[in-house]
Protein backbone atom coordinates (compact mmCIF):
# COMPACT_ATOMS: atom_id res chain seq x y z
CA UNK A 1 0.00 0.00 0.00
CA UNK A 2 1.35 3.30 -0.98
CA UNK A 3 0.67 4.75 2.61
CA UNK A 4 -0.56 8.91 2.55
CA UNK A 5 -0.90 11.19 5.61
CA UNK A 6 -1.95 14.68 6.18
CA UNK A 7 -1.98 17.38 8.07
CA UNK A 8 -5.10 19.85 7.83
CA UNK A 9 -5.04 22.85 9.85
CA UNK A 10 -7.34 25.49 10.29
CA UNK A 11 -5.90 28.68 9.71
CA UNK A 12 -7.80 30.66 12.07
CA UNK A 13 -4.44 32.21 14.80
CA UNK A 14 -1.50 31.43 15.89
CA UNK A 15 0.65 28.43 14.83
CA UNK A 16 -0.17 25.99 17.02
CA UNK A 17 2.59 23.54 18.83
CA UNK A 18 -0.26 20.97 18.46
CA UNK A 19 0.15 21.33 15.02
CA UNK A 20 3.72 20.73 14.42
CA UNK A 21 3.41 17.83 16.87
CA UNK A 22 0.80 16.23 14.27
CA UNK A 23 3.01 16.92 11.68
CA UNK A 24 5.97 15.38 12.94
CA UNK A 25 4.08 12.02 13.72
CA UNK A 26 2.31 11.76 10.70
CA UNK A 27 5.50 12.90 8.55
CA UNK A 28 7.64 9.94 10.63
CA UNK A 29 4.87 7.35 9.95
CA UNK A 30 4.51 8.19 6.32
CA UNK A 31 8.48 8.10 6.09
CA UNK A 32 8.24 4.78 7.95
CA UNK A 33 6.27 2.91 5.09
CA UNK A 34 8.15 5.19 2.23
CA UNK A 35 4.89 6.76 2.03
CA UNK A 36 3.99 10.38 1.33
CA UNK A 37 2.83 13.57 3.74
CA UNK A 38 0.45 15.73 2.74
CA UNK A 39 -0.43 19.41 3.88
CA UNK A 40 -3.89 20.36 3.29
CA UNK A 41 -5.36 23.55 4.67
CA UNK A 42 -9.01 23.33 6.08
CA UNK A 43 -9.98 27.36 5.75
CA UNK A 44 -14.12 26.80 5.29
CA UNK A 45 -14.79 28.83 8.05
CA UNK A 46 -14.57 32.10 5.87
CA UNK A 47 -14.76 34.27 9.17
CA UNK A 48 -11.83 33.07 11.19
CA UNK A 49 -9.34 32.04 8.34
CA UNK A 50 -6.96 34.19 6.93
CA UNK A 51 -3.77 34.24 5.08
CA UNK A 52 -1.61 35.74 7.64
CA UNK A 53 -2.42 32.77 9.85
CA UNK A 54 -1.77 30.25 6.68
CA UNK A 55 1.34 32.01 5.87
CA UNK A 56 2.39 31.77 9.63
CA UNK A 57 1.54 27.84 10.15
CA UNK A 58 3.95 27.10 6.70
CA UNK A 59 6.44 29.33 7.74
CA UNK A 60 6.72 28.10 11.10
CA UNK A 61 6.50 24.21 9.89
CA UNK A 62 9.45 24.95 7.37
CA UNK A 63 11.16 26.91 10.57
CA UNK A 64 11.19 23.35 12.87
CA UNK A 65 12.34 21.42 9.77
CA UNK A 66 9.41 19.73 9.10
CA UNK A 67 8.34 19.44 5.18
CA UNK A 68 5.79 17.91 2.87
CA UNK A 69 5.37 16.41 -0.46
CA UNK A 70 1.98 17.92 -1.36
CA UNK A 71 0.20 21.37 0.03
CA UNK A 72 -1.15 24.83 -1.52
CA UNK A 73 2.72 25.63 -1.71
CA UNK A 74 4.07 23.02 -3.52
CA UNK A 75 1.46 21.92 -5.08
CA UNK A 76 0.84 18.25 -6.45
CA UNK A 77 -1.45 15.96 -8.20
CA UNK A 78 -4.66 16.31 -5.80
CA UNK A 79 -4.28 20.06 -5.82
CA UNK A 80 -5.76 22.61 -4.55
CA UNK A 81 -4.76 21.75 -1.35
CA UNK A 82 -7.05 24.41 0.25
CA UNK A 83 -10.62 23.81 0.77
CA UNK A 84 -11.94 27.48 0.39
CA UNK A 85 -11.30 26.64 -3.61
CA UNK A 86 -12.78 23.36 -3.30
CA UNK A 87 -16.36 24.51 -2.71
CA UNK A 88 -17.78 22.71 -6.12
CA UNK A 89 -16.91 19.46 -4.73
CA UNK A 90 -18.28 19.02 -1.92
CA UNK A 91 -21.86 20.54 -3.05
CA UNK A 92 -21.65 18.03 -5.51
CA UNK A 93 -20.99 15.63 -2.49
CA UNK A 94 -23.19 17.12 -0.69
CA UNK A 95 -25.90 16.44 -3.36
CA UNK A 96 -24.93 13.13 -3.70
CA UNK A 97 -26.01 12.03 -0.64
CA UNK A 98 -29.42 14.04 -0.43
CA UNK A 99 -30.20 11.90 -3.85
CA UNK A 100 -29.09 8.35 -2.20
CA UNK A 101 -31.00 9.43 0.93
CA UNK A 102 -28.79 9.63 3.05
CA UNK A 103 -29.03 13.45 3.93
CA UNK A 104 -32.05 15.81 3.99
CA UNK A 105 -32.22 19.63 3.78
CA UNK A 106 -33.30 21.03 7.05
CA UNK A 107 -35.22 24.76 6.84
CA UNK A 108 -35.03 25.06 11.00
CA UNK A 109 -34.27 28.71 11.56
CA UNK A 110 -31.83 29.45 14.19
CA UNK A 111 -34.45 30.38 16.48
CA UNK A 112 -35.48 27.54 17.00
CA UNK A 113 -32.80 25.70 17.08
CA UNK A 114 -31.56 27.31 19.85
CA UNK A 115 -35.07 26.84 21.60
CA UNK A 116 -34.32 23.13 21.19
CA UNK A 117 -31.25 23.01 22.81
CA UNK A 118 -32.32 25.47 25.67
CA UNK A 119 -35.36 22.51 26.36
CA UNK A 120 -32.91 19.86 25.86
CA UNK A 121 -30.37 21.11 28.49
CA UNK A 122 -33.37 22.11 30.63
CA UNK A 123 -34.79 18.38 30.77
CA UNK A 124 -30.83 17.30 30.84
CA UNK A 125 -30.94 15.88 27.44
CA UNK A 126 -27.97 14.92 25.13
CA UNK A 127 -27.86 18.45 23.13
CA UNK A 128 -28.68 17.32 19.29
CA UNK A 129 -31.23 17.98 16.25
CA UNK A 130 -34.84 16.26 16.58
CA UNK A 131 -35.34 15.19 13.22
CA UNK A 132 -37.95 18.03 12.40
CA UNK A 133 -37.71 18.09 8.92
CA UNK A 134 -36.83 14.59 8.36
CA UNK A 135 -39.96 13.68 7.13
CA UNK A 136 -40.83 16.44 5.04
CA UNK A 137 -41.86 15.59 1.53
CA UNK A 138 -39.82 16.02 -1.72
CA UNK A 139 -42.28 17.97 -3.22
CA UNK A 140 -42.49 20.39 -0.45
CA UNK A 141 -38.54 20.48 0.11
CA UNK A 142 -38.18 21.23 -3.98
CA UNK A 143 -41.28 24.02 -3.17
CA UNK A 144 -39.54 25.52 -0.50
CA UNK A 145 -36.28 25.72 -1.88
CA UNK A 146 -37.62 27.25 -5.02
CA UNK A 147 -39.15 29.51 -3.08
CA UNK A 148 -35.45 30.65 -1.76
CA UNK A 149 -36.01 29.37 1.59
CA UNK A 150 -32.43 29.10 3.53
CA UNK A 151 -31.44 25.20 4.48
CA UNK A 152 -29.02 23.50 5.26
CA UNK A 153 -28.13 19.75 4.45
CA UNK A 154 -28.46 17.42 7.32
CA UNK A 155 -26.43 13.74 7.65
CA UNK A 156 -29.03 11.08 8.35
CA UNK A 157 -28.12 8.85 11.44
CA UNK A 158 -29.42 5.49 12.37
CA UNK A 159 -30.92 5.58 15.47
CA UNK A 160 -30.10 2.38 16.70
CA UNK A 161 -27.41 -0.36 17.34
CA UNK A 162 -23.69 1.00 17.48
CA UNK A 163 -20.70 2.63 15.53
CA UNK A 164 -17.86 0.48 15.75
CA UNK A 165 -14.31 2.53 15.75
CA UNK A 166 -11.36 1.07 15.45
CA UNK A 167 -8.12 3.18 16.33
CA UNK A 168 -4.83 1.92 15.86
CA UNK A 169 -3.46 2.68 19.45
CA UNK A 170 -6.77 2.43 20.85
CA UNK A 171 -8.21 -0.71 19.78
CA UNK A 172 -12.07 -0.82 19.33
CA UNK A 173 -14.36 1.85 20.69
CA UNK A 174 -18.05 1.58 20.85
CA UNK A 175 -20.73 4.27 20.07
CA UNK A 176 -24.24 4.17 20.76
CA UNK A 177 -25.61 5.78 17.11
CA UNK A 178 -28.41 7.95 19.47
CA UNK A 179 -25.34 9.56 21.01
CA UNK A 180 -24.86 11.01 17.36
CA UNK A 181 -25.75 13.97 16.53
CA UNK A 182 -27.11 14.58 12.92
CA UNK A 183 -24.56 16.49 11.34
CA UNK A 184 -24.84 19.58 9.16
CA UNK A 185 -22.67 18.72 6.15
CA UNK A 186 -23.43 21.86 4.00
CA UNK A 187 -24.21 25.39 5.66
CA UNK A 188 -26.97 27.28 4.39
CA UNK A 189 -24.60 29.63 2.63
CA UNK A 190 -23.26 26.52 0.42
CA UNK A 191 -19.63 26.05 2.44
CA UNK A 192 -19.17 22.77 4.05
CA UNK A 193 -18.70 21.95 7.21
CA UNK A 194 -15.52 20.69 8.61
CA UNK A 195 -16.89 16.97 8.35
CA UNK A 196 -18.15 16.75 4.89
CA UNK A 197 -15.11 18.49 3.84
CA UNK A 198 -12.53 16.54 5.56
CA UNK A 199 -14.14 13.10 4.39
CA UNK A 200 -14.04 14.21 0.75
CA UNK A 201 -11.22 15.62 0.93
CA UNK A 202 -9.30 13.04 2.61
CA UNK A 203 -11.01 10.09 0.17
CA UNK A 204 -9.93 11.87 -2.98
CA UNK A 205 -6.58 12.87 -1.84
CA UNK A 206 -6.17 9.14 -0.89
CA UNK A 207 -5.33 9.86 2.68
CA UNK A 208 -4.67 6.02 4.07
CA UNK A 209 -3.83 6.82 7.55
CA UNK A 210 -5.30 9.61 9.71
CA UNK A 211 -3.30 10.77 12.66
CA UNK A 212 -4.78 13.88 14.67
CA UNK A 213 -5.57 14.89 17.84
CA UNK A 214 -7.29 12.79 20.38
CA UNK A 215 -10.05 15.87 20.62
CA UNK A 216 -11.20 14.36 17.05
CA UNK A 217 -12.32 11.30 18.59
CA UNK A 218 -16.05 12.00 18.80
CA UNK A 219 -16.02 12.80 14.97
CA UNK A 220 -15.43 9.68 14.02
CA UNK A 221 -18.27 7.69 13.75
CA UNK A 222 -19.92 10.90 11.58
CA UNK A 223 -16.48 10.26 9.51
CA UNK A 224 -16.90 6.49 9.18
CA UNK A 225 -20.68 7.12 8.54
CA UNK A 226 -19.95 9.31 5.81
CA UNK A 227 -17.29 6.69 4.24
CA UNK A 228 -19.68 4.45 4.36
CA UNK A 229 -23.00 6.28 2.77
CA UNK A 230 -20.15 7.08 -0.24
CA UNK A 231 -19.34 3.67 -0.69
CA UNK A 232 -15.82 4.31 0.19
CA UNK A 233 -12.98 2.32 1.77
CA UNK A 234 -12.47 4.46 5.01
CA UNK A 235 -8.44 5.42 6.17
CA UNK A 236 -6.87 4.07 9.34
CA UNK A 237 -7.45 6.28 12.35
CA UNK A 238 -5.26 7.24 15.11
CA UNK A 239 -5.45 9.24 17.72
CA UNK A 240 -2.73 10.60 19.19
CA UNK A 241 -2.60 12.14 22.91
CA UNK A 242 -3.43 15.57 23.57
CA UNK A 243 -0.32 17.81 24.61
CA UNK A 244 -1.26 19.21 28.48
CA UNK A 245 -0.40 21.76 31.06
CA UNK A 246 1.56 20.73 34.04
CA UNK A 247 -1.47 20.20 35.67
CA UNK A 248 -2.51 18.09 32.96
CA UNK A 249 -5.51 20.14 31.52
CA UNK A 250 -5.51 20.11 27.91
CA UNK A 251 -2.62 22.64 26.90
CA UNK A 252 -4.40 26.18 25.98
CA UNK A 253 -3.07 29.16 25.76
CA UNK A 254 -4.79 30.51 29.08
CA UNK A 255 -1.59 28.66 30.96
CA UNK A 256 0.81 28.05 28.78
CA UNK A 257 2.29 29.81 25.72
CA UNK A 258 1.48 27.87 22.65
CA UNK A 259 2.02 29.48 19.35
CA UNK A 260 5.23 28.15 17.64
CA UNK A 261 5.68 31.95 17.12
CA UNK A 262 6.63 32.50 20.93
CA UNK A 263 9.09 29.93 21.22
CA UNK A 264 10.87 30.90 18.04
CA UNK A 265 10.96 34.41 19.82
CA UNK A 266 11.87 33.03 23.30
CA UNK A 267 15.02 31.73 21.37
CA UNK A 268 14.24 28.00 21.32
CA UNK A 269 16.02 26.28 18.66
CA UNK A 270 13.82 24.21 16.06
CA UNK A 271 16.03 21.32 16.63
CA UNK A 272 15.52 21.31 20.41
CA UNK A 273 11.61 22.38 19.82
CA UNK A 274 11.31 19.86 17.14
CA UNK A 275 13.14 16.85 19.74
CA UNK A 276 10.87 17.86 22.43
CA UNK A 277 7.88 17.25 20.41
CA UNK A 278 9.57 14.12 19.60
CA UNK A 279 9.57 13.28 23.26
CA UNK A 280 5.36 13.88 23.14
CA UNK A 281 4.18 10.48 23.92
CA UNK A 282 6.66 8.85 22.32
CA UNK A 283 10.53 7.66 23.00
CA UNK A 284 13.29 6.46 21.05
CA UNK A 285 13.92 2.39 21.61
CA UNK A 286 16.85 2.96 23.78
CA UNK A 287 15.23 5.83 25.78
CA UNK A 288 17.37 8.80 24.97
CA UNK A 289 15.69 12.45 25.21
CA UNK A 290 18.37 14.11 22.57
CA UNK A 291 18.01 13.05 19.42
CA UNK A 292 17.55 14.70 15.33
CA UNK A 293 14.80 14.22 13.38
CA UNK A 294 16.81 11.98 11.18
CA UNK A 295 17.46 9.61 14.03
CA UNK A 296 13.75 9.74 14.75
CA UNK A 297 13.20 9.08 11.31
CA UNK A 298 14.65 5.83 10.92
CA UNK A 299 14.00 4.73 14.74
CA UNK A 300 10.00 5.47 14.33
CA UNK A 301 7.55 3.10 15.26
CA UNK A 302 4.04 3.93 15.90
CA UNK A 303 3.81 1.28 18.06
CA UNK A 304 5.93 3.32 20.52
CA UNK A 305 3.79 6.01 21.16
CA UNK A 306 1.69 6.03 24.83
CA UNK A 307 -1.77 7.29 25.42
CA UNK A 308 -0.66 8.79 28.86
CA UNK A 309 -1.26 12.56 28.29
CA UNK A 310 1.92 14.25 27.56
CA UNK A 311 2.34 17.01 29.44
CA UNK A 312 4.16 19.67 27.98
CA UNK A 313 6.45 21.20 30.06
CA UNK A 314 8.56 24.81 29.68
CA UNK A 315 11.36 23.49 32.34
CA UNK A 316 12.09 20.09 30.30
CA UNK A 317 12.19 21.95 26.94
CA UNK A 318 14.55 24.76 28.53
CA UNK A 319 16.76 21.41 29.49
CA UNK A 320 16.63 20.49 25.95
CA UNK A 321 17.53 23.68 24.27
CA UNK A 322 20.73 24.01 26.85
CA UNK A 323 22.12 20.67 25.74
CA UNK A 324 21.21 21.24 21.86
CA UNK A 325 23.09 24.72 22.67
CA UNK A 326 25.82 23.31 24.79
CA UNK A 327 26.80 20.24 23.09
CA UNK A 328 25.86 21.26 19.02
CA UNK A 329 27.33 24.10 18.06
CA UNK A 330 30.94 25.52 17.64
CA UNK A 331 31.23 29.13 18.82
CA UNK A 332 31.12 30.52 14.92
CA UNK A 333 27.91 28.06 14.48
CA UNK A 334 26.36 29.88 17.60
CA UNK A 335 27.03 33.53 16.26
CA UNK A 336 25.40 32.54 12.42
CA UNK A 337 22.68 31.38 14.46
CA UNK A 338 22.57 34.38 16.59
CA UNK A 339 22.61 36.38 13.50
CA UNK A 340 19.82 34.59 12.29
CA UNK A 341 17.59 34.43 14.78
CA UNK A 342 17.23 38.38 15.64
CA UNK A 343 20.64 39.94 15.77
CA UNK A 344 20.57 41.35 12.27
CA UNK A 345 19.33 43.94 9.87
CA UNK A 346 15.79 43.25 9.99
CA UNK A 347 15.59 43.54 13.77
CA UNK A 348 17.57 46.76 13.39
CA UNK A 349 15.29 48.15 11.13
CA UNK A 350 12.34 47.21 12.98
CA UNK A 351 13.31 48.73 15.95
CA UNK A 352 15.38 51.95 14.56
CA UNK A 353 12.62 54.28 13.73
CA UNK A 354 11.62 53.98 17.30
CA UNK A 355 14.54 54.45 19.00
CA UNK A 356 16.40 56.64 16.30
CA UNK A 357 14.65 60.01 17.83
CA UNK A 358 15.61 58.86 21.88
CA UNK A 359 19.37 58.60 21.49
CA UNK A 360 22.35 60.40 21.99
CA UNK A 361 24.61 57.77 21.29
CA UNK A 362 25.24 54.66 19.42
CA UNK A 363 25.82 53.00 22.99
CA UNK A 364 22.22 54.23 23.96
CA UNK A 365 20.90 51.31 21.54
CA UNK A 366 21.44 48.05 23.29
CA UNK A 367 20.21 48.91 26.60
CA UNK A 368 16.98 50.55 25.14
CA UNK A 369 16.52 47.57 22.70
CA UNK A 370 16.94 45.07 25.10
CA UNK A 371 14.02 43.88 26.42
CA UNK A 372 12.93 43.59 23.00
CA UNK A 373 15.05 40.30 22.33
CA UNK A 374 14.90 39.24 25.64
CA UNK A 375 12.36 36.29 27.16
CA UNK A 376 11.07 36.82 30.49
CA UNK A 377 11.64 40.39 32.48
CA UNK A 378 13.29 39.99 36.06
CA UNK A 379 10.20 41.50 37.42
CA UNK A 380 9.43 42.03 41.26
CA UNK A 381 6.77 44.33 43.62
CA UNK A 382 9.42 46.55 43.72
CA UNK A 383 9.07 47.53 40.13
CA UNK A 384 5.67 48.56 40.28
CA UNK A 385 6.45 50.45 43.38
CA UNK A 386 6.11 54.09 41.61
CA UNK A 387 2.44 53.21 40.49
CA UNK A 388 -0.51 55.05 41.70
CA UNK A 389 -2.62 52.13 41.62
CA UNK A 390 -2.01 49.48 45.07
CA UNK A 391 -1.62 46.18 44.30
CA UNK A 392 -5.14 44.17 44.28
CA UNK A 393 -5.76 46.72 41.66
CA UNK A 394 -2.82 46.33 39.63
CA UNK A 395 -3.24 42.98 39.70
CA UNK A 396 -6.94 43.20 38.39
CA UNK A 397 -5.71 45.48 35.72
CA UNK A 398 -3.00 42.83 34.83
CA UNK A 399 -5.63 39.75 34.56
CA UNK A 400 -8.27 41.84 32.64
CA UNK A 401 -5.87 42.87 29.93
CA UNK A 402 -4.97 39.52 29.82
CA UNK A 403 -8.25 38.45 29.24
CA UNK A 404 -8.74 41.55 26.59
CA UNK A 405 -5.58 40.49 24.76
CA UNK A 406 -6.80 36.77 24.44
CA UNK A 407 -9.18 38.00 22.23
CA UNK A 408 -7.09 39.80 20.12
CA UNK A 409 -7.54 38.37 16.63
CA UNK A 410 -5.43 40.06 14.68
CA UNK A 411 -2.21 41.22 16.00
CA UNK A 412 -1.54 44.81 14.98
CA UNK A 413 -1.09 48.29 16.65
CA UNK A 414 -4.52 49.53 15.82
CA UNK A 415 -6.56 46.51 16.95
CA UNK A 416 -4.51 46.35 20.13
CA UNK A 417 -4.78 50.12 21.11
CA UNK A 418 -8.52 49.82 20.17
CA UNK A 419 -8.72 46.68 23.16
CA UNK A 420 -7.22 48.32 25.50
CA UNK A 421 -8.54 51.65 25.35
CA UNK A 422 -12.12 49.96 25.73
CA UNK A 423 -10.78 48.55 28.56
CA UNK A 424 -9.54 51.78 30.15
CA UNK A 425 -12.62 53.50 29.50
CA UNK A 426 -14.53 50.11 31.39
CA UNK A 427 -12.11 50.61 34.17
CA UNK A 428 -12.44 54.73 34.52
CA UNK A 429 -9.35 54.84 34.05
CA UNK A 430 -7.00 57.73 31.83
CA UNK A 431 -4.75 55.61 29.45
CA UNK A 432 -1.90 56.79 30.71
CA UNK A 433 -2.85 55.58 34.01
CA UNK A 434 -4.24 52.55 32.47
CA UNK A 435 -1.10 51.75 30.85
CA UNK A 436 1.85 52.07 32.97
CA UNK A 437 1.43 48.68 34.53
CA UNK A 438 1.97 47.48 31.47
CA UNK A 439 4.87 49.30 30.27
CA UNK A 440 6.56 47.68 33.14
CA UNK A 441 4.98 43.89 32.63
CA UNK A 442 6.10 44.45 29.02
CA UNK A 443 9.61 46.30 29.11
CA UNK A 444 10.45 46.42 32.76
CA UNK A 445 10.32 50.28 32.53
CA UNK A 446 8.13 52.94 31.99
CA UNK A 447 10.78 55.14 29.91
CA UNK A 448 10.46 52.87 26.60
CA UNK A 449 9.05 53.36 23.46
CA UNK A 450 5.02 53.42 23.28
CA UNK A 451 4.03 49.99 25.42
CA UNK A 452 1.31 48.87 21.97
CA UNK A 453 4.24 49.13 19.41
CA UNK A 454 6.39 46.99 21.89
CA UNK A 455 3.58 44.18 22.15
CA UNK A 456 3.20 44.55 18.63
CA UNK A 457 6.75 43.77 18.13
CA UNK A 458 7.10 40.83 20.78
CA UNK A 459 4.22 39.13 19.48
CA UNK A 460 1.20 38.16 21.27
CA UNK A 461 2.24 35.23 23.19
CA UNK A 462 5.43 37.14 24.67
CA UNK A 463 3.52 39.75 25.39
CA UNK A 464 0.89 37.71 27.43
CA UNK A 465 3.69 35.31 28.95
CA UNK A 466 5.30 38.92 30.28
CA UNK A 467 2.22 39.79 31.54
CA UNK A 468 1.36 36.50 33.40
CA UNK A 469 4.95 36.80 34.56
CA UNK A 470 3.96 40.23 36.32
CA UNK A 471 0.81 39.39 37.67
CA UNK A 472 3.52 36.29 39.49
CA UNK A 473 5.63 38.85 40.53
CA UNK A 474 2.73 40.80 42.47
CA UNK A 475 2.09 37.76 44.33
CA UNK A 476 -0.14 36.32 42.00
CA UNK A 477 -3.81 35.44 41.99
CA UNK A 478 -5.62 33.07 44.48
CA UNK A 479 -8.07 30.80 43.31
CA UNK A 480 -10.48 32.83 45.42
CA UNK A 481 -9.34 35.82 44.04
CA UNK A 482 -9.46 35.27 40.67
CA UNK A 483 -13.26 33.64 40.86
CA UNK A 484 -13.79 37.63 42.22
CA UNK A 485 -11.75 39.18 39.69
CA UNK A 486 -13.75 37.51 36.91
CA UNK A 487 -16.83 38.53 37.93
CA UNK A 488 -15.69 42.07 38.02
CA UNK A 489 -14.59 41.10 34.50
CA UNK A 490 -17.71 39.93 33.52
CA UNK A 491 -19.59 42.88 35.01
CA UNK A 492 -17.58 45.61 33.08
CA UNK A 493 -19.99 47.99 31.39
CA UNK A 494 -20.00 49.09 28.12
CA UNK A 495 -17.85 52.36 27.70
CA UNK A 496 -20.00 55.52 27.79
N1 LIG B 1 -9.00 21.14 10.56
C1 LIG B 1 -8.84 20.25 11.67
C2 LIG B 1 -7.89 20.94 12.64
O1 LIG B 1 -7.89 22.12 12.67
C3 LIG B 1 -8.32 18.92 11.20
C4 LIG B 1 -8.62 17.77 12.11
C5 LIG B 1 -8.28 16.46 11.43
O2 LIG B 1 -7.09 16.19 11.32
O3 LIG B 1 -9.19 15.77 10.99
O4 LIG B 1 -7.14 20.37 13.39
Amino acid sequence: MNVRTRIAPSPTGDPHVGTAYIALFNLCFARQHGGTFILRIEDTDLARSTPESEAAILESLRWLGLSWDEGPDVGGPHAPYRQSERGGIYREHADRLLASGHAFRCFCSPERLDALRREQSAAQQQPGYDGHCLGLAPAEVARRVAAGEASVVRMKVPREGVCRVEDMLRGVIEVEWTQVDMQVLLKADGMPTYHLANVVDDHLMGITHVLRGEEWINSAPKHLLLYRYFGWPAPVLCHMPLLRNPDRSKLSKRKNPTSILYYRRMGYLPEALLNYLGRMGWSMPDEREKFTLDEMLSAFDIGRVSLGGPVFDLDKLSWLNALWLRENFTPEQLADRLVEWAYNRDTLLRVLPHLQPRMERLSDFAPAAAYLVSGMLPLGEHSFAELKLERERLLELLQFTQWRLEAVTRWDRDTIFAALKELAAQMELKIRDFLAPLFIAIAGTSASISVIDSMQMLGSDLSRARIRHAIEALGGLSKKRLKEVEKAYAALSSPR
